[in-house]
């Protein structure tokens, strides 16, 4: 799971959007009420998609596991809890459907003040939470945690498919920044553009959580993690002016 910085809705779609909510009231504010408005609600749902879509990175791939392709906009405080909710940007994220339908469903943990103790990576940086060991592909809690521990368990994040594609993904990962490099080493203008490529297409590669992770490992964990070979491919990869610096660009500090 990574950050990804929430962009604003359209002001057409914030209308349409505040509109059925007022129709869900109106209807008596239950889940069955938020529900129905919901399933006919095709063209806010259609402006939600899009500016979520715009959001997700690579092919469009989930927002909570970092893998499949998201096809379904997740309620992410859930209708059954929330109705009122149901037509607010802010409670909209997108999810593939395993991670929506199987994983998380209607769940929606809270502490004892009712703070909600599951990662929104649009509204918080999931660093924070959970950390990914890269040797072994799991997340894990960030100390006392609570909320990483019960986002692990509720999105299914360490789920057999994805622990086996982030331990792939991390070897390609080294790879391909050892062939970008080499590549962005050469001074025509060819390999250039193929380290462009190449960069695009990792920073477009499912798993991209671990990307992200390697580029945040301080130097020397850097060199017992990624390893020596890797170690100056990363470096440049990190530096001002890399994809890297250019793929964070705008975020909040
Ligand atoms: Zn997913």
């Amino acid at each position: 799971m990574i950050r990804l910085p929430r962009v604003p809705v359209p002001e057409q779609a914030r209308d349409l959007l505040a509109r059925r909510t007022r129709n869900v009231e109106e209807a008596g504010g239950t889940s069955r009420a938020a529900r129905t408005e919901w399933e006919r609600a095709h063209a806010p749902k259609k402006h939600v998609r899009t500016a979520l879509e715009g959001m997700a990175r690579g092919a469009v791939r989930c927002m909570y596991c970092d893998d499949s392709r998201a096809t379904d906009i997740d309620h992410f405080e859930p209708l059954e809890r929330a109705p009122l909710r149901a037509f607010e940007w802010l409670n909209h994220l997108l999810a593939c459907s395993h991670c929506n339908s199987n994983a998380k469903r209607e769940q929606y943990p809270v502490d004892g003040d009712g703070n909600c103790l599951l990662v929104d990576p649009t509204a918080e940086d999931p660093a924070d939470h959970l950390r990914l060991l890269l040797h072994t592909g799991e997340y894990a809690a960030v100390a006392d945690s609570a909320k990483g521990e019960e986002t692990i368990e509720v999105f299914g994040l360490n789920r057999p498919d994805l622990v086996k594609g982030r331990q792939d993904a991390f070897h390609r990962a080294r790879s391909n920044l050892r062939d970008w490099h080499q590549l962005r080493k050469q001074a025509d203008h060819e390999a250039a553009r193929e380290a462009a490529r190449v960069a695009q297409a990792l920073l477009d590669s499912p798993f991209v959580d671990v990307v992200h992770v390697m580029a945040r490992l301080t130097p020397a964990v850097a060199l017992i993690v990624v390893g020596p070979l890797t170690v100056p491919a990363l470096d440049a990869w990190k530096a001002e002016g890399g994809p890297w610096a250019r793929w964070t660009a705008g975020w909040a500090p």
